[in-house]
């Protein structure tokens, strides 16, 4: 059974937010439509939406991540609804002001099961006392992970409203990762995209950190900054540092209509495959290891 480690709940809560930073004064209604993106309602109904999305693909859980610091309270509605299925992660700003207390509320009170940080959307350095403060929160609760974007970011939807994004790549290195995890052995980090482009530094914190893991997915269209590399060899370099039962598959799917992205999941099987990939190893990253560290 696969489990998808990466998908985006984009909540009326998140696309408000947008609205308010693009300050021309739309809906949530008038921005979907003209993203021509389906209006997710409720975070009851879009928690649903998800689950029959699921439920049509075959995938039997999926880790949902708030997708605007603020957020916590859809996707935790959304993995209450379904305990089962969805896992709720949240995106966090260290540099607000509430940090802490939001963090210990979505991690004690909400349950939600991942933490994350995107320190160059944020321009908050993993040096920061005040990421260290709220990964603290995350070490204390088992069956609790921090997932840190590292590498190049983009984020579609800012684009497509025409949101400007100043993000500091500078400051999504996984050597940054590596220190963090030194300090917290006991806490799994996940790096997504197998660090974006940065995957020679992915590779080298995996490699000293046994817990750091890597997820899969997206189009992984980084591979691209390397002459030469595939989605079948980065497996096959990711498999001999880190071993199998440290990369966690995952889509980044996260609208509506498109829903749950089939084609990454068929690319990557493809390439498992072709590289001759033991079925339970394959096992293991389709979802075994999203189980273990997120057990149900
Ligand atoms: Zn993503």
């Amino acid at each position: 059974m696969i489990s998808d480690a990466h998908c985006h709940f984009f909540s009326t809560a998140f696309f408000s937010t947008l609205s308010r930073q693009r300050a021309k004064g739309d809906t949530v209604q008038q921005l979907c439509s003209e993203l021509q993106w389906e209006d997710p309602g409720s975070p009851e109904a879009l928690a649903d939406r998800w689950v029959a999305e699921l439920d049509a693909n075959g995938v039997r859980r999926a880790a949902v991540i708030a997708s605007v610091p603020g957020d916590e309270q859809s996707v935790a509605t959304a993995s209450t609804r379904h305990a089962d299925r969805l896992v709720g992660f949240f995106m966090l700003d260290p540099a607000a002001n509430d940090a802490v207390d939001r963090t210990r509320h979505a991690i004690e009170d909400l349950g939600l099961r991942g933490l994350c940080l995107f320190p160059a959307m944020h321009h908050v350095p993993l040096t920061d006392s005040r990421v260290q403060q709220v990964v603290e929160i995350a070490a204390a609760r088992p069956g609790t992970a921090v997932f840190v974007h590292c590498g190049v970011l983009s984020v579609g939807v800012r684009r497509k409203l025409g949101l400007p994004s100043k993000f500091d790549l500078r400051l999504g290195d996984p050597l940054g990762v590596a220190r963090l995890a030194l300090a917290y052995p006991g806490l799994p980090f996940v790096i997504p995209h197998f660090g974006a482009g940065m995957f020679r530094e992915a590779l080298m914190a995996a490699d000293t950190c046994p817990n750091i893991h890597l997820d899969t997915s997206s189009s992984n269209n980084w591979i691209r900054y390397t002459p030469g590399l595939t989605l079948e060899s980065v497996f096959r370099t990711a498999i001999s540092v880190v071993g199998a039962r440290r990369l966690l598959f995952g889509t980044d799917s996260s609208f509506f209509p498109r829903g749950w992205q089939r084609g990454l999941y068929d690319s990557q099987k493809t390439a498992l495959t072709a590289g001759g990939v033991p079925a339970a190893d394959q096992d293991l990253i389709f979802g075994g290891n999203f189980d273990r560290i997120f057990a149900a």
